[in-house]
């Protein structure tokens, strides 16, 4: 695959979803570690189609700040969507993806980009040693769908390692070159087998706002992780069918002996479960059926995951982004 042209040594994807509160924080301790860091850099915030006044105070903050980037989707796609539109933008010869809501302190970026170099890796992973700033809720959901995933895709599953990582040009070309529609990172990057190393950190509380991550994108998530790497659930349905039959058989044998001893069974609630048992069993395989087929076929529409409705780094939007041109007369052009 032939390397792309990296502009800056250092870019930082951040994707944001509604974190007005947060966006001052974050930048105000960004801005200090990278500038010194003595590299060339980009920072390139997504706005994953805020519903709040991101983008407008990001855009504001780009006036003093040149090296941020403003990258604005057209709607909501998510956390690892926006991660990819971040990862597509960036120009960097190291690039680094890191949460908005300082629960991933910036100055281990430093530390990340050592490791890089004097290391010489691919990739370096951001661990995290201590996660009792998380709630119990998020520690025992996070533990469970570590210890499964480790299970249905490897053993390189690292417990700790999130999406706060630092990657080489030649680990986001080939990320950027997946065809895969909703590539889950924190799973997809150790499967490749780049080099790497680890940085251990703290998790830090939530700097301001609630979290983005609901549990039915939390849900999402570990649908997108189980079947993007495994076809072991279709397996569980055959385990299901099987023993359902063998339970049928062990039914009919001890139906009939019933019967050969003259003892009338009412029957009707062994009918009543078994119906019941095997409609559950049924749609619990369909369901599963139904996971990877819609996969299949979101696959084959192709749509364009996600839109770019604004990046700074175009001229005209950066003109109006800056104030020295009208939306109205930017559009008009
Ligand atoms: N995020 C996003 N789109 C979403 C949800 C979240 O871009 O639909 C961003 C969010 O702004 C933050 C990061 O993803 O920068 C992680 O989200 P959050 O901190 O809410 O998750 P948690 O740390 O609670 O798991
Ligand atoms: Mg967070």
């Amino acid at each position: 695959m032939p390397q792309r042209f990296a502009s800056v040594t250092l870019s930082v994807v951040t994707p944001m979803y509604n974190e007005r509160e947060a966006v001052d924080h974050f930048v105000a301790r960004l801005r200090p570690v990278l500038d010194g860091l003595g590299v060339t850099y980009e920072v390139v915030a997504v706005d994953d189609g805020s519903r709040d006044a991101t983008v407008a105070r990001l855009i504001e903050m780009r006036r003093e700040w040149p090296e941020l980037r403003v990258v604005a989707l057209r709607r909501n796609v998510g956390h690892q969507t926006a991660l990819r539109a971040g990862l597509r933008s960036a120009h960097g010869a190291y690039v680094v993806s890191i949460d908005a809501d300082l629960q991933d302190p910036p100055e281990v970026i430093g530390e990340m980009l050592d490791a890089a170099r004097q290391q010489d890796v691919h990739v370096v992973y951001g661990v995290r040693g201590d996660r009792s700033t998380d709630t119990v809720f998020k520690r025992n959901t996070a533990g469970l769908y570590y210890w499964v995933m480790r299970r249905l895709v490897g053993p390189w599953v690292s417990d700790n390692a999130g999406d706060f990582r630092l990657m080489s040009r030649a680990v986001v070309d080939v990320l950027n070159d997946l065809p895969e529609q909703r590539p889950v990172y924190r799973l997809v990057v150790p499967s490749l087998g780049f080099s790497s190393a680890e940085v251990a950190y703290t998790r830090a509380e939530r700097v301001a706002g609630e979290t983005k991550y609901p549990l039915s994108k939390m849900i999402k998530l570990t649908l997108d992780s189980v079947t993007s790497f495994s076809a072991a659930p279709l397996r569980i349905a055959t385990w299901l069918g099987l023993f359902s039959f063998l339970l049928c058989l062990a039914l009919i044998v001890s139906g009939l002996a019933a019967w050969g001893f003259g003892a009338v069974v009412p029957g009707w609630t062994s009918l009543y479960i078994a119906v019941l048992l095997l409609g559950g069993i049924q749609l619990i395989c369909l369901g599963l059926l139904g996971e990877y087929i819609g996969r299949i076929y979101a696959a084959s529409q192709n749509r364009p995951q996600f839109l770019v409705a604004m990046d700074t780094e175009d001229e005209a939007a950066r003109r109006v982004a800056d104030g020295i041109e009208s939306v109205e007369l930017a559009g008009r052009r």
